[in-house]
């Protein structure tokens, strides 16, 4: 999953970076409003943390436009402003939830994976795929009750194609999915191919992992 932090208070944006990060999730910070609409043409995010009170304008504002435009990203606002206008407005324009300031990274945690669930129609915490269910609550792979140990950024792989099941996701897409730009940059996309080529032999112990196909020149898709 890839996060748009559009928020201008430093100390809060890398904040947010490093504990999203460490839950898996890619992250881009954009401090300004310019900044914001330059990554939102850019690249599709699974998630935008929007901040009202940015340097050069209202995210509000932000909003309305990267709506109009069919901004597909789930959008969550975080501000600082508590108003019950404010609140009614944003959700109004199309915002998925609204975090007041202060609040605890946990707590937004939990708001993006229930808009997740909700997104993805997973009502149910488990997903099938294969012979295999995917926890996408406590980021486990089942094989019947056994799990199978995967690694982080194994698993991240795996549910981001699973999420987009009988689609084709690129290298690059997978990359930007799981890395994002904000740590761990000169990255290799053969990174990509080393993960699916460990997923293939870790889930292919149990059973087959036909399903997870290789799209030549292209990129991977889960087929379901
Ligand atoms: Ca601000």
């Amino acid at each position: 999953m890839t996060v748009l932090i559009v928020e201008d208070e430093r100390t809060l944006a890398r904040e947010l970076g490093i504990f999203l990060y460490q839950q898996g999730l890619a992250c881009t910070v954009a401090r300004t409003a310019r900044e914001a609409r330059a990554q939102l043409a850019d690249s599709p995010f699974d998630f935008v943390l929007l901040d009202l009170g940015l340097p050069d304008g209202d995210g509000m504002a932000l909003l309305a436009e990267a709506k109009q435009q069919e901004l597909a990203a789930a959008v969550i606002i975080l501000t600082a402003r508590g108003a019950v206008e404010d609140r009614i407005r944003g959700l109004e324009l199309g915002a998925d939830d609204y975090l007041a300031k202060p609040f605890s990274l946990p707590e937004l945690l939990a708001r993006m994976h229930a808009i997740t669930r909700r997104r993805f129609g997973l009502h149910k915490p488990r997903v099938a795929v294969g012979a295999f269910e995917l926890d996408v609550q406590a980021r486990r792979v089942l094989f019947g009750d056994q799990e199978v140990p995967l690694s982080v950024k194994e698993f991240d792989v795996l549910s981001y194609l699973v999420l987009h099941k009988n689609r084709v996701l690129t290298r690059l897409q997978l990359t930007e999915h799981i890395w994002g730009n904000l740590p761990e940059s000169g990255f290799d996309s053969n990174y990509i191919d080393a993960h699916i080529k460990n997923l293939r032999k870790k889930l292919g112990q149990h059973a087959d992992v036909e399903w997870l196909e290789t799209v030549r020149g292209i990129g991977y898709r889960v087929r379901g």
